[in-house]
């Protein structure tokens, strides 16, 4: 119930009506009994600076970030955290004395099923050099991996993704790759990351592989897509053909937020509630 001492939560981007956040959010809230709500916020490219001013007169007590805020925001606050600075991007903000901070919580968000199935990892191909690919680089550095290979479609963005982590500790461990390199490098793998939008809804029937790439795919390798919907995508649905073992994007999205809510609320979060929420969020929007 909404009263006269509901503190708020949201999440900013442009737009936000069809994120999930408010979904698996609010029905976190109401499972803890948090005397809170978390709303939708939509703030265009150019009055970020305005709005979060705004929030912080009316006591808004974090945000999520997404789309076109995730790097804009950066300078606007006060405090980032290591891996939010090495990621280049912020998903996650909270009120401080000193102003706002904020963190990225996608690499968590990606990292906990590989963690949870104690995967080994040595060599990581990464498909695509977009914003989530960044949280995956950062995060297969934190799982052990000793190579990170990076293809793209655009060798002008991939030298220029390969730069901006020159001040990291990853250059080493980092190669960036053309697309038509991946005959050699998929044998080599064993975690396959796609964070191309390729195989998401509508565009359910294509892959970023097509069969005869999938043919190159290792046994006892990872197969993990970023996308949530549908599931499995065309390029899961090629890997578990071939043996592998897969991993879809919802648990990323429940454990990105699961961090974020026990940023804002210090305490842990209803993991499985979130979950569940999504799973029927997606089921409705997709009957
Ligand atoms: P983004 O910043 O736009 O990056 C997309 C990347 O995919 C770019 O490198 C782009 O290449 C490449 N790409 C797009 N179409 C392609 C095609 N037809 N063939 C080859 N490469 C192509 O997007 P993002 O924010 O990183 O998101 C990417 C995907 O991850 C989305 O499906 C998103 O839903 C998913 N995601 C999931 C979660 C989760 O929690 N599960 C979190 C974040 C993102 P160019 O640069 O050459 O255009």
């Amino acid at each position: 119930m909404i009263t006269g001492t509901t503190k708020l939560l949201g999440v900013i981007g442009q737009p936000v009506e069809h994120s999930l956040s408010p979904v698996m959010h609010n029905a976190a809230l109401a499972a803890l009994g948090a005397d809170f709500v978390y709303l939708p916020l939509p703030v265009p490219r150019d009055r970020l600076r305005e709005a979060i001013q705004g929030f912080a007169a009316i006591g808004l007590r974090g945000f999520n970030v997404t789309i076109p805020h995730k790097q804009e925001i950066m300078p606007l606050l006060s405090e980032i955290s290591e891996v939010a600075q090495a990621v280049g991007a912020v998903n996650t903000v909270w009120a401080t004395e000193l102003g706002w901070s904020g963190t990225n919580t996608d690499i968590t968000g990606f990292l906990a099923p590989l963690r949870s199935r104690q995967c080994p990892c040595h060599t990581a191909l990464v498909l695509g050099n977009g914003g989530a690919a960044r949280a995956v680089v950062a995060g297969c550095t934190q799982l052990g991996c000793q190579k990170v290979q990076v293809v793209g479609r655009s060798l002008e963005k991939l030298e220029r993704f390969q730069s901006s982590w020159q001040k990291s500790l990853l250059p080493p461990l980092l190669s960036v790759h053309a697309w038509d390199a991946l005959p050699a490098l998929l044998p080599q793998a064993d975690l396959v990351v796609n964070t191309t939008p390729v195989g998401m809804s509508p565009q359910t029937n294509a892959s970023p592989l097509d069969d005869a790439l999938a043919d190159c795919l290792a046994q006892g390798a990872i197969a993990y897509d970023l996308i949530y919907t549908p599931s499995p995508t065309r390029f899961l649905q090629q890997a578990t053909a071939r043996g592998l073992t897969t991993l879809d994007g919802l648990e990323m999205l429940v454990q990105q937020g699961a961090a974020a809510l026990e940023i804002w609320l210090e305490q842990p979060a209803p993991v499985e509630v979130m979950r569940r929420s999504l799973q029927q969020a997606l089921s409705l929007g997709q009957s």
